[in-house]
Formats: C-alpha cells, sequence, structure tokens
C-alpha cells in the first residue's frame, strides 16, 4: 500500500484527508506517527514558501512522499494583512482568541470588510514538487458567530453565504473552503497518477 506523509499533528486535518486517501488505496502517516521530529519554523515570505519547507523537511525525515499546507486570512482594508503571519497575528504564541479580538479591534471602525481565506498544499516526493491552491472569499463580520471549526472561523462569512465558516457543519464548510478546495486538487492529482 502506497504510503504518504501529513506534515501535520492536526486530528481534524489527518482524519479529513486520511479518509480520501484510502478511497485511493493510499495509507496515510502523519507528524503524530514520528514524535521525535522538530518543529519546522514557518519562517518564509508566503504561503507557498512555508508549505514546501515543510514538506521538503519531512520527505527528507521521512523517505515519504510528503504533503504540508499552510493557510492564511487576507483581509483587503488591512492590505492583506493578517496574510502569512495569520497564526501570530497577536503574537509569536497568540491563541485563536487574541488573534480574533485583535482582528475584530483593527477593523472596528471600518465598512469594507472583504477578505479570503488562502490555503497553499506542497506535495514532495523524490523526483517531483507539486503545489495546489484554494481560495474562499467572504467578510468579516464584527461579532463571533458559532461554535464550530477554529481559528477565524467566527468570524468569517463566505460569500454567498448567511452563516460564518463556525456556524456551519463540517461537511458544509469542507465542500467551499479554502483547504477543502486545494485538497479536492491534491486528490484529483493523486488520481491521475494511479
Ligand atoms: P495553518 O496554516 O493551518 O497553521 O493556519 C494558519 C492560521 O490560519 C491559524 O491562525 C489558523 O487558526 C488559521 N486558519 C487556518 N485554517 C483556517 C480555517 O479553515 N478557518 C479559520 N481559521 C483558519
Amino acid at each position: 500500500m502506497k504510503k504518504y506523509l501529513l506534515a501535520s499533528g492536526n486530528r481534524h486535518k489527518i482524519e479529513e484527508l486520511k479518509a480520501q486517501l484510502a478511497k485511493l488505496g493510499f495509507d496515510l502517516k502523519s507528524a503524530l506517527d514520528y514524535p521525535g521530529a522538530e518543529e519546522v519554523d514557518e519562517d518564509q515570505p508566503n504561503l507557498e514558501g512555508n508549505a514546501l519547507k515543510k514538506a521538503r523537511y519531512w520527505h527528507q525525515f521521512t523517505g515519504l512522499p510528503s504533503i504540508a499546507d499552510d493557510t492564511g486570512l487576507e483581509v483587503d482594508t488591512l492590505n492583506g494583512a493578517p496574510g502569512v503571519r495569520s497564526a501570530r497575528y497577536a503574537g509569536e504564541k497568540a491563541t485563536d482568541e487574541e488573534n480574533v479580538k485583535k482582528l475584530l479591534h483593527e477593523l472596528s471602525s471600518k465598512d469594507q470588510r472583504t477578505a479570503r481565506f488562502r490555503t497553499v498544499i506542497a506535495l514532495v516526493s523524490e523526483d517531483d514538487e507539486q503545489v495546489f491552491h484554494g481560495v474562499c472569499e467572504g467578510e468579516i463580520i464584527n461579532e463571533r458567530r458559532g461554535g464550530g471549526g477554529f481559528g477565524y472561523d467566527p468570524v468569517f462569512v463566505p460569500a454567498g453565504h448567511k452563516q460564518t465558516f463556525a456556524e456551519l457543519t463540517p461537511e458544509q464548510k469542507n465542500r467551499i473552503s479554502h483547504r477543502g478546495r486545494a485538497s479536492a486538487k491534491l486528490i484529483d492529482w493523486l488520481n491521475s497518477q494511479v
């Protein structure tokens, strides 16, 4: 059975991709299977750089074709911030709660609230590197709504919807989300290689 490695310890991301790869007859390992691995510093100037850096490290470390992703929230009136710094917007070890609080504060006097999530997924193997992009347009509302999801989900309403990502079911979110779209492209590509 062909094995892939997902450079993440996030159980939600692992289970989601594992189920999709299983349908193609592939097995998915993850950072949880390699407790001795180093944390890769996400210090690159853009999402693609970080995704490739992580996937290259994990490919070298495990020898397996390795998949890594990086996601950013781009807010137009903040000139694309927090962008590649979304995880550390309110500080190096910021929690989701602190990042959302800072975002709402920065936007408190703004009427123009359009934004988008962008995900880049990199796949690095012995003789190839591929990147897949996914975007979800929407806007930032000025209060938190919903108990699902994570990160900036409670304040992001995807275009064409009334509910925030945190009010949608995981399946509804995955169908339209940045990561869902990028991983659909990854799955299509893997499928074409079978
Ligand atoms: P990562 O690339 O998945 O580590 O995410 C980078 C930052 O974006 C973190 O602050 C996450 O909480 C946030 N983020 C990533 N994906 C999502 C999402 O689907 N919804 C809301 N926030 C997200």
